[in-house]
């Protein structure tokens, strides 16, 4: 019997989908951790109380028996003290106890869930290894093919404008919803309080960053001093900043000349585009062991408290990727929005386990090229462009997060200060480095702008992660869908072929 082959983007569904119920069935136990000390290793679990002591003297108590505050609070303290001079009294919940010396590592009982993740980091780690020359290649190869700077502005300006306005109707999707739905006034003060004392040392840490946004330096920092060290340090904007322009003056001298560099990032840019398609062969098995990773990980108490917050940005992202996009389409192209959407289900499935754009833009560029017939000249402009400064569910969930911490810490935010939030959110999420994460560090700027406590992203920082994959599909989907919609306006779409 033959067995029917699985599409490439079907396997990765069904990779995401086995790989939730694999890493729920194999979680990490909550409430046990692995101690070791003088004695060596030992597994302890359900606790009622858990005391760190240095000799005799208290050093901290802690009540609940999740294991996240146990380990947290041993890293804090780790630090202080040096290893070895920690000791815990374990409290169990029929008054025995059991005292632990010269303590060296205190952390979560690593599960089956957790043990095939390398595979997924290998795959995350390809990806982000092809965009960096993927980016310069392509937006060099790009802006060159677009034969003079007056046609770079025009597609420039067509992008950008359709970027920013996308940006700017996110953010205010996210104001709407969460003025509507008021997140925050579900909180009790008692939950607020185990959050913020949870994730205190984590959201120190990101404050500690000392992020901000000074427009001037902003827009002088693109500059790269030395592309070699932008390149070096993965500093986005400044790439896209020295690729486009070299792009545009290449095309100001002889073609002679200009010739053997074209040819030589376009050599690249194919190589890497190729690599890619290899590497997606990796996807099903990647995603699998990311998902389930997350999934075994994941503490879902911490979703529990955060359940109104959490499910108005996935409600906001929703909506922007279910008809903000999809209008667009309609009313500036002829596609066909199941098409545009059958064709982008391996990007969306890559960007919700890696949380990165810059990781999923290969994928992105691949499937608008080849499936949706978006020419090179465009794809290769609008999309490394895109996957830098258009974050559209970054945005919105920024947006959204700033009112939530704001309502939760009792501020009524005014107009004025809503429209601050539109303002620092769409800079901010430009600002936003396409991997894992910034997105939260990026909200310190939109906090501190109107005055909200920077402390309060510990609030959030459990569910972040989850946020992260969600908000990381619209990031891209906006990229897909400008680069559709310009490639029609310039006469640069070929015929759909989605179901190669
Ligand atoms: N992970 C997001 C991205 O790469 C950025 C963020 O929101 O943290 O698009």
């Amino acid at each position: 019997m033959k067995i029917p082959k699985i599409k490439l983007h079907n396997q990765i569904v069904i990779a995401l989908i086995l790989g939730v119920i694999f890493g729920a069935l194999f979680s990490v136990n909550q409430k046990k951790v692995e101690i070791i000390s003088a004695a060596g290793s030992e597994d302890v679990e359900s606790w009622s109380e858990f005391k760190f002591l240095k000799g005799d003297s208290v050093l901290s108590v802690i009540n609940t028996s999740e294991q996240i505050v146990v380990s947290k609070k041993f890293k804090v303290l780790s630090k202080t003290f040096n290893s070895g001079q920690i000791s815990a009294e374990v409290v169990f919940p029929d008054g025995s106890k059991k005292r632990f010396d010269g303590i060296t590592y205190i952390d979560k009982v690593k599960s089956l869930g957790l043990m095939f993740k390398p595979i997924g980091d290998i795959f995350i780690r390809l990806l982000n290894m092809i965009a960096v020359p993927l980016v310069i290649a392509s937006l060099l190869v790009g802006a060159a093919s677009l034969t003079d700077l007056k046609h770079v502005a025009k597609v420039g300006g067509k992008i950008m404008t359709y970027y920013m306005l996308t940006t700017a109707i996110t953010i205010t999707v996210g104001l709407v919803l969460a003025n509507v739905i008021q997140p925050g006034e579900y909180m009790p003060a008692e939950t607020r309080d185990r959050l913020l004392s949870t994730f205190q040392d984590d959201a120190s840490s990101k404050i500690e960053q000392n992020v901000s946004i000074d427009i001037i330096s902003f827009l002088v920092n693109i500059v790269p001093k030395n592309p070699f060290n932008a390149i070096a340090n993965g500093d986005f904007l400044s790439i896209v900043f020295y690729a486009i322009i070299t792009g545009v003056f290449l095309t100001t001298i002889p073609k002679e000349k200009s010739k053997t560099i074209i040819n030589f990032f376009e050599g690249l840019s194919e190589a890497m585009i190729n690599m890619v398609e290899k590497v997606m062969l990796l996807a099903p098995i990647a995603v699998f062991t990311l998902i389930a990773a997350t999934v075994a990980e994941f503490g879902f108490n911490v979703l529990q408290s955060l359940i109104t917050y959490a499910l108005t940005v996935l409600l906001g992202l929703f909506l922007i990727t279910a008809f903000l996009y999809p209008s667009f389409l309609k009313i500036f192209t002829k596609m066909k929005i199941r098409d545009f959407f059958k064709a982008h289900r391996q990007t969306m499935a890559v960007a919700f386990s890696t949380s990165s754009s810059a990781a999923t833009l290969p994928v992105n560029l691949d499937v608008c090229e080849k499936k949706l017939g978006v020419s090179n000249k465009i794809a290769s402009f609008v999309l490394p462009l895109g996957a830098t400064v258009n974050m559209d569910g970054t945005a919105l969930y920024q947006a959204v997060a700033a009112v939530f911490i704001a309502q939760v810490y009792g501020f009524d935010l005014n107009i004025t200060q809503q429209l601050t939030i539109i303002l620092t959110a769409l800079l901010a999420s430009v600002g936003t480095a396409p991997v894992p994460g910034v997105g939260l560090i990026m909200l310190i700027v939109v906090l501190k702008s109107v005055g909200i406590p920077e402390e309060g992203i510990a609030l959030i920082i459990g569910v972040d992660r989850l946020l992260d994959m969600c908000r990381t599909i619209p990031n891209v989907i906006s990229d897909a869908t400008g680069a559709v919609i310009i490639a029609q306006s310039e006469g640069e779409l070929k015929k759909v072929n989605v179901d190669d």
